[in-house]
């Protein structure tokens, strides 16, 4: 895939970038050593003071940034300047939570006094440099999710971004360096897919992190097994949407199509099954495929877009795919279900919401990576649960029910990292965020995603 920006609102390519050559990367690599050494040392305020500095910088240059993103890969420009802004909270909130989190432990001395300890503690210290492969659907905010815990932790980054956001990646590097972080301390490697197994080998990386599909992890994930070196996975979803009975079936369906059309369709955890009771299927059905139908779809620069184009070719024409073998195995359109017109040029899709879905079509099993929805009648909870979970992937699902057994029930076998009840699924810095099955391992945000790249460290003293 060649490094580019190509702006999929016309399809145009507007800029190329030579990978880096492999002297290059081994400068990059050595500049990464040389600063974990040093930084490694840093005082927590230290580092909380230059993660403001970047957080300040991205605040005031948001409304470039979110251009920047909008043409590399086409959500809509408000969606952009929100993203911005999620980063710079998160920046701020790893700023100043990250020695709280981090805090030695002191295990209770009854506890420890048979092992011979006069004192024990527990620390929480820096890994070194960590490879992080990211993803174009969320160009900032899946970097800094890495990055912000990873500094205030005392590591360093190496960012390998996805080939379609070269300048976002760029801006990123760019961003940790003005904020005064130490050369090295975070570096954008502007490398194709191909270039990150001898990275990864380098004795100097010592981890790596992944947001993206089942193939990109399952081959981080070897190389890295194979290296014995730690990683986090945050791959696809296919996140249910359950709607019981109890439920406020106007918020419901209006949330719901918020739920799967952000971010153009292209986010993990994006509801894309909606599993609705039969007593309420008719009335959610009909609320639901008006509000998708009354989306506006075009230019993501417009204030009045709802949904933009899809962020590559590939990516809609993959989608298409899976809408054409749902409708030719039998499933209807309620609405959508092809490239809208007058559009022609960039890689538009229509909201599409989809009923018949069986098991034996590609959508049931498969992550619909854009503004495709699936929707289910189901007789009862057993039913519900049973599809929701019926699913390889397990990041997370939301439930509508006002009914406390339910809500009880749903919490206790529902296969996901993030049950969200009345509402959709969102991360915030405060909450673990990860999955289960083929979504991945680990967690990142919150205390849990801190501590995955630190060396957890018994101090024993007799
Ligand atoms: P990829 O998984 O291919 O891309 C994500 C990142 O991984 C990019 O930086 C990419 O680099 C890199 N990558 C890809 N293959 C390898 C590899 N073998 N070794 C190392 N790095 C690799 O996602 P796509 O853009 O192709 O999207 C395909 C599908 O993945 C989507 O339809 C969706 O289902 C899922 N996806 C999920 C995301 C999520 O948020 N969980 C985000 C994006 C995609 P490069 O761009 O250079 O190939």
């Amino acid at each position: 895939m060649p490094i580019a920006t190509v702006n999929p609102a016309d399809g145009e390519t507007l800029k190329t970038f030579d990978p880096l050559s492999e002297q290059e990367i081994e400068e990059r690599l050595a500049d990464a050593d040389a600063a974990f050494r040093t930084y490694r040392t840093t005082t927590f305020e230290e580092r909380a003071r230059l993660l403001n500095g970047a957080a300040d910088l991205l605040e005031r240059e948001a409304n470039g940034v979110a251009r920047v993103i909008t043409t590399e890969m086409g959500k809509t420009l408000a969606a952009a300047e929100a993203e911005a802004a999620k980063c710079v909270k998160a920046m701020r909130w790893y700023a100043e939570r990250a020695e709280e989190l981090l805090a030695p432990e002191y295990p209770a001395a009854e506890d420890v006094e048979d092992s011979g300890a006069v004192r024990a503690r527990v620390r929480y210290r820096p890994l070194g440099p960590v490879l992080a492969v990211m993803p174009w659907n969320f160009p900032l905010w899946q970097v800094i999710r890495f990055a912000a815990p990873a500094l205030m932790a005392g590591n360093v980054g190496l960012l390998k971004h996805a080939s379609n956001v070269p300048q976002t990646a760029l801006y990123l590097g760019d961003l940790f360096h003005r904020a005064g972080f130490a050369p090295g301390c975070f570096q954008t490697l502007l490398v194709s897919s191909g270039a990150i197994e001898s990275v990864l080998r380098d004795p100097r990386v010592v981890a790596a992190t992944l947001t993206g599909s089942e193939g990109a992890g399952r081959s981080v994930a070897s190389v890295a097994g194979d290296e014995v070196k730690k990683t986090v996975l945050e791959l696809g979803g296919s996140d249910p949407y359950i709607v019981m009975p109890s439920a406020d079936i106007d918020a419901a369906a209006r949330t719901a199509v918020t739920a799967r059309v952000q971010n153009n369709g292209q986010s993990c955890i994006a509801a894309k099954r909606f599993i609705v009771h039969t007593d309420v299927y008719d009335a959610f059905a009909e609320r639901f495929t008006a509000g998708m139908r009354a989306l506006t779809v075009g230019d993501p620069m417009e204030p009045g877009t709802d949904v933009g184009p899809l962020a590559s070719r590939q990516g809609r024409d993959d989608l298409e795919e899976l809408v054409t073998d749902a409708l030719t195995q039998g499933a209807q359109a309620l609405c959508g279900g092809r490239r809208p017109e007058g559009l022609d040029r960039g890689f538009y899709y229509e909201p599409t919401v989809l009923t018949g879905v069986t098991e034996q079509m590609r959508i049931h099993r498969e992550e619909a990576f854009g503004p495709v929805a699936s929707l289910y009648r189901t007789r009862d909870i057993d039913e519900a649960i049973e599809l929701a979970n019926d699913t390889p992937f397990g990041l997370s699902s939301n439930v509508w029910t006002r009914d406390e057994c339910e809500t009880d029930r749903f919490a206790q076998d529902l296969e996901a990292g993030g049950i969200y009840f009345n509402g959709m699924t969102a991360s915030h810095p405060a909450l673990p965020f990860g999955g289960v099955k083929r979504s991945g391992y680990g967690r990142e945000l919150s205390g849990h995603g801190i501590r995955e790249f630190c060396n957890t460290t018994t101090i024993w003293r007799a």
